[in-house]
């Protein structure tokens, strides 16, 4: 399938990461979202992001503005109708994205794929909102979009083999690279991470080590970049409970049970980085 204009829907850190990673492949991009002042956050962003990657001799000042050239911005779902490939990546709430997949189904030409950037929501519960289930599929992305080289390419029971391979190829033309996964909850990686990292949370909270020895210990012990304490701090406190939450939810299995230590720093608004204090203070 020949692949040319990538519609993406938010402009927030996913979605204005994914059209950087498009434009800069050569790909068409039209950007997505409800507002013009949405739009020009997503641009700013990226713009500082290629900027960054100039300064680092990466990119060179020309192919950062070609990239920038490469992406047009539509406030309204209408403005993605010439698009090939689209990749949701909006506000993850299951109603809101319900509501964009019917204006897509109804706006796109038939073949045209629709994938989501969804964390957590079920691939084959928004697939059955599209009068073409076929068409649909997961593209769960890492961030930061730019750096992180794993996609997840998640099928659920509807999407066609033709999906599935024209949503790999998209994902090796930007420069990731796909594992093959199956629609379940948590899909791969955060399934096997996420309760790493509650793990981590309880062995603190009993007192076996502290957060310092926990870290250094994953790092040298079992070669992780970062230790698991300062990844919870990285991602966010109140993002690891939701994830665990929804496993535990899911699997109804109490091997997920959210460490008692990870609800109360969450009531207390210790969230990690973004509101400067966590395991670590900022
Ligand atoms: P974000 O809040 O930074 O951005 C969401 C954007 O969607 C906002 O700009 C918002 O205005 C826009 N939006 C909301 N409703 C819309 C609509 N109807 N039409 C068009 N745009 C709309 O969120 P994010 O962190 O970029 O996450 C986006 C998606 O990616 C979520 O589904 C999230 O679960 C998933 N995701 C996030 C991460 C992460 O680390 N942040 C990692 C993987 C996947």
């Amino acid at each position: 399938m020949e692949m040319q204009r990538i519609g993406i829907v938010g402009a927030g850190q996913m979605g204005s990461g994914i059209a950087q990673v498009c434009a800069l492949a050569g790909l068409d991009v039209t950007l997505n979202d409800v507002s013009e002042a949405a739009l020009q956050r997503g641009i700013d962003r990226m713009t500082a992001s290629l900027e960054r990657m100039v300064s680092k001799d990466k990119l060179s000042a020309a192919e950062a503005s070609a990239a920038l050239m490469r992406i047009e911005r539509c406030v309204e779902p209408g403005g993605l109708a010439d698009c090939d490939f689209v990749i949701e990546g909006a506000t993850e709430n299951v109603r809101v994205k319900q509501a964009i997949l019917r204006q897509l189904d109804a706006v796109l030409r038939p073949g045209a794929i629709i994938a989501t950037n969804t964390s957590s929501v079920s691939i084959t519960k928004l697939a059955a909102t599209l009068d073409d289930p076929a068409r649909f599929i997961g593209m769960h992305f890492f961030n930061p979009v730019p750096v992180m080289e794993l996609v997840e390419v998640i099928r659920g029971i509807q999407t066609s083999d033709a999906t599935f391979e024209a949503t790999v190829a998209l994902a090796r033309r930007i420069g990731k690279t796909a594992i093959d996964v199956r629609n379940s909850s948590g899909f791969a990686v955060n399934r096997i991470l996420v309760p790493m990292i509650n793990e981590a949370i309880f062995v603190l909270h009993e007192g076996v080590a502290s957060a310092e020895e926990i870290d250094a210990g994953m790092k040298l012990g079992a070669n992780h970049p970062i230790g698991p304490l300062a990844l919870a701090d990285l991602i966010g406190l109140d993002t690891v409970l939701a994830i665990m939450d929804v496993l535990y939810g899911e699997f109804n299995d109490s091997k997920y049970r959210s460490a008692p230590l990870l609800k109360e720093m969450v009531a207390a608004g210790y969230l990690g980085r973004k509101t400067g204090r966590g395991f670590y203070t900022y």
